[in-house]
């Protein structure tokens, strides 16, 4: 049967009737920084050829658009390192014009945004995701491993002067930073942020122990509420967040709860790494290659026909499981790979 491009085209809906609108890419597996519940010290990285170039990506994420993607989500390891990032966002900006493209966002530690903010908010991006676990420079020091707070907070500083819409994420860690929610909120929302606490999940080999950090978002929020009043709210982004206002600052708190709270249901995402691999969820180890259709001719219509191939297997959800017998994670790839 032959098969019309057009139809090839139709909108992505799993068997579980999700659609598929929201597209996270994974541009980079390095990263400047070695976050202790992130990466061991000691990374090995893949091979440059192994990694999509910037024109291959742009060719992907333009085929997961014109199959219905309205969010893309550029992300890493650190996205703002790769060479000639920039390049890839000049060319993206042509799909926010058009109006194919709802949003284009980034999730970055901060440290290039110095140097790129004003590009960014050029490009079309407006909105864009911080990832800081505290305040205290020491600490930061060593939950980062080689990050310097400074760079972070004055690439902050630059993005909002640029314009851009900045939202703050902390992963919660027990016994590291979990005193410091409540001062980091309220530093959020007195600069107009939101702030999103992640629990941690267990992808990838760390040098630690991850039952040692896992702290749940249930008991943060029910100390939260000791000293404020969180009022649910409807407030969506497209991502797994569920939202509350804080009356006591105005300003909205969000929580990630992959472990606690089964946020599957209303999934629509997918996940594509920086070598062309699509995983329909976080948190299973099924995906589909792209990258070998992608490559295999200058058309796309393999390329259609192996997204909706992955997206007929996109399973109903995840079984993410802290072993604390064998203390192994649940998922031998890191969140630097499919970008959180
Ligand atoms: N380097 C960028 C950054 O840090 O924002 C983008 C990639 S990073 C993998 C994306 C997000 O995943 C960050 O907010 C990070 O804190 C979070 N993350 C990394 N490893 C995690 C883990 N094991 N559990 C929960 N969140 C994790
Ligand atoms: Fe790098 Fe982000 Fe992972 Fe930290 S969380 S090591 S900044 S990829």
């Amino acid at each position: 049967m032959t098969v019309h491009p057009t139809d090839l085209r139709r909108q992505m809906v799993d068997p579980f009737g999700r659609h598929i609108t929201y597209l996270r890419v994974s541009v980079t597996d390095r990263c400047d920084f070695r976050c202790v519940y992130c990466m061991a010290e000691n990374m090995t990285f893949l091979p440059k050829r192994e990694i999509l170039t910037l024109e291959e990506l742009d060719r992907i994420c333009s085929a997961f658009i014109a199959k219905g993607v309205r969010k893309l989500r550029i992300t890493g390891g650190e996205p703002l390192v790769r060479k000639d990032i920039m390049t890839l966002f000049r060319g993206l900006k042509r799909h926010l014009d058009s109006g194919a493209l709802e949003e284009l966002t980034v999730t970055t530690n901060g440290s290039q945004l110095g140097r790129y903010a004003a590009e960014l908010y050029a490009c079309g991006v407006r909105r864009i995701n911080v990832s800081l676990d505290t305040l205290d420079p020491d600490l930061f020091r060593k939950i980062t491993r080689w990050g310097d707070p400074d760079k972070v907070m004055a690439g902050i500083a630059a993005a909002r002067a640029a314009g851009l819409k900045v939202k703050i994420n902390m992963v919660a860690l027990r016994g590291v930073n979990e005193d410091e929610i409540a001062d980091m909120l309220v530093w959020c929302h007195g600069q107009d942020m939101d702030l999103t606490l992640i629990e941690t999940m267990p992808l990838g080999d760390i040098d630690g122990d991850r039952t040692d950090q896992y702290l749940p978002l249930s008991l943060v929020r029910a100390r939260l509420r000791e000293r404020f009043t969180l009022e649910d709210s409807a407030h969506r982004t497209g991502g797994p967040a569920r939202y509350v206002t804080v009356r006591e600052t105005g300003g909205r708190l969000g929580f990630i709860t992959p472990m606690t709270h089964n946020f599957c249901e209303s999934c629509n995402r997918v996940r594509l790494t920086c070598t062309g691999t699509l995983f329909m969820c976080l948190g299973q180890e099924d995906a589909v290659d792209l990258r070998a259709p992608l490559r295999a001719s200058d058309g796309d219509q393999r390329l259609y026909e192996a997204i909706d191939a992955a997206i007929a297997r996109k399973p109903k959800g995840h079984d993410f499981v802290i072993d604390r017998r064998h203390k192994k994670p649940a998922l031998s790839r890191h969140m630097s790979v499919t970008g959180g």
